[in-house]
């Protein structure tokens, strides 16, 4: 079986045959009544998925440019934002509104923390803004943030709320219009189960109207374009039709198992990572919280680089697991299970870290992660 691979990192992540299969199918053309059909539909399923009744745009990008149409479409320069940051892509907002010529201020968390909602009305208390960009699932640390109340107090400092959900989104529940979320952001390639190469934004009332009074100039990722040919079925561009088409088959997997049923996988999935991991002896980075049901950050022992970890894991047994950002490149290793994962695959990843870090040299009970990882899914499973 030389050359098998497996994919195991929080985005991009495997994806399903059904849904390779329609990527594969002959090229529609974008203008065509065949295409069309697929696109409302497409958007239809999002809705869903969003649990949204808002408009749903969707861009040939990736996550970075549903951000950054975020950005172009709510902020004229010199607006006022907090962006609150637990992590890299936190950071990631500061940065795009910052650029656009925002005022930004920051309400930033240490990697590994949860965003509280108390902190964030004390700060909308003391400096009032337009807009609040927050982060659903910090995907570098492994947090997801509790985003009802924060969007609550958000919504009742007068601000509209945006909300990066690019690792959340068919994971862990994301009620977009119960929780008052005017703008949700997302992207194929994680629990979505699809390629790389499309990223989408829901929009509220409110939202569109910020939209039409922005000055920002804007053009490729200007809202009123998309939603304008939308209302003759269509896309201003030409959009990745090929990738659409996979979309348009993954979500259907998702809606055909269930929301609620991949929720409960995923936390299902998640608490296995995370006993399977302590059971061997590491320290996770990632909240022990059944929210954290995205990706399972984890700490390698002392001596243990976890940049050769994720080299051997790869060169070795043609595991792919993601490394850490930034400080944490050298401390830390992530196991991602969004989207099309089952038990099998978090035993195979657990299996082959405690042989690698054996072969390190770290101190570790042959066995035991696996069987914790089964016995903690058939309990979750169960219960
Ligand atoms: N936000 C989160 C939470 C992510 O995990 C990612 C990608 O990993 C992004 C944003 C950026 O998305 P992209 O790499 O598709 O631009």
């Amino acid at each position: 079986m030389a050359g098998k691979r497996y994919l195991f990192t929080p985005g991009p992540t495997p994806v399903p045959p059904e849904v390779l299969a329609a990527t594969a199918a002959p090229v529609l053309h974008h203008r065509g009544p065949d295409f069309k059909a697929l696109l409302a539909e497409t958007l239809e399923r999002l809705k869903l998925v969003c649990r949204t009744g808002n408009d749903v745009i969707l861009f040939t990008a990736s996550g970075t440019g549903a951000f950054e149409s975020a950005v172009a479409n709510l902020l004229s320069p010199g607006d006022r934002v907090l962006a609150v940051s637990q992590g890299e892509f936190g950071e990631r907002w500061q940065k795009i509104a910052g650029a656009y010529g925002a005022d930004v201020v920051p309400l930033s968390y240490a990697w590994g923390e949860s965003p509280r909602a108390e902190d964030l009305a004390a700060a909308l208390a003391q400096t009032p803004a337009d807009v609040v960009f927050l982060v659903h699932s910090e995907t570098s640390t492994g947090v997801v943030a509790d985003i009802q109340p924060l969007a609550a107090v958000a919504k009742e400092a007068g601000a509209l709320v945006v909300v990066d959900a690019v690792s959340s989104l068919g994971a862990v529940p994301l009620e977009t219009d119960a929780w008052g979320v005017d703008v949700v952001v997302s992207g194929s390639q994680k629990a979505l189960m699809t390629p790389p190469g499309l990223a989408l934004a829901t929009v509220s009332p409110g939202a569109w109207e910020r939209c039409e009074t922005v000055q920002t100039p804007r053009f490729y990722f200007d809202w009123r374009r998309y939603r304008k040919a939308a209302g003759a079925g269509s896309t201003p561009f030409t959009p990745a039709v090929a990738t659409v088409a996979g979309l348009h088959a993954a979500l259907g997997l998702i809606l055909a198992e269930g929301l609620e049923q991949a929720f409960a996988r995923h936390a299902a999935l998640g608490r296995a990572c995370r006993e399977g991991a302590k059971a061997m002896g590491l320290e996770l980075f990632s909240p022990d919280e059944e929210r954290s049901a995205v990706v399972t950050a984890i700490l390698t022992p002392e001596d243990a680089d976890a940049r050769e970890l994720v080299l051997a894991l790869r060169d070795r047994h043609g595991i792919t697991v993601a490394g850490g950002h930034g400080d944490m490149a050298s401390k830390l290793f992530r196991i991602g299970h969004i989207g099309w994962f089952d038990i099998f695959d978090i035993t195979t990843a657990l299996a082959a870290v405690e042989l690698v870090l054996g072969d390190m040299g770290a101190q570790i009970e042959r066995g035991v992660a696996v069987t914790r990882a089964l016995e903690a899914y058939a309990q979750t499973v169960a219960a």
